[in-house]
């Protein structure tokens, strides 16, 4: 993060929309610091699925699910570039905020930048707990091409998606 405050800013307020949305209690701390396994030289950028399994392997035990919030830009081979990626059903995912972070805005900048990291926060973890793309615009967890469309989407699921996530938390939390 470019800076320190914001950094600590960003956490707390991804941790926040988190309890919100899934209900589960969040914890934050330093887990891969060194990216270079996932860095394609060629492309100047680092592959994203690498990392997924990385974290997923390197998660404490208690952890549900993981998410890591990197600077640097992520790909997978057939997109230019991706926000994120997550494992569909899985552990973990990851969020980008080199894409979403326009230093082109001259009012609101920060807050701008924070809700969009929590959008995109919110549809990777999403993932994690089996959700899919959503067509409905408002929706977090619909698919967006351009930081507009991360703009225009609600920090809400819909209602349909909000029953499927709840399915699967109930499937989770059954002993
Ligand atoms: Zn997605
Ligand atoms: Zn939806």
């Amino acid at each position: 993060m470019p800076c320190r405050d914001l950094a600590e800013e960003l956490t707390a307020a991804v941790a926040g929309a988190v309890q919100k949305i899934f209900g589960f209690a969040t914890a934050f701390g330093p887990l891969l610091t060194d990216l270079a396994f996932a860095f394609d030289a060629a492309r100047e950028q680092y592959h994203s699925t690498p990392i997924l399994k990385r974290l997923a392997e390197d998660a404490p035990e208690w952890a549900l699910k993981i998410i890591a919030l990197v600077e640097v830009d992520l790909f997978i081979p057939i997109l230019t570039h991706v926000y994120g990626e997550a494992q569909l059903g899985g552990k973990a995912c990851i969020v980008s905020s080199y894409r979403l972070n326009d230093e082109s805005w001259r009012h609101n900048a920060r807050e701008k930048f924070l809700q969009r990291m929590i959008k995109e926060a919110i549809h990777e973890l999403g993932h994690t707990f089996n959700l899919r793309h959503c067509r409905d615009h408002r929706c977090i967890m619909h698919y967006c091409r351009s930081e507009a469309d991360v703009d225009l989407k609600s920090e809400e699921l819909c209602r349909y998606c909000r029953i499927l996530l709840l399915d699967e938390i109930k499937k989770l939390t059954a002993w």
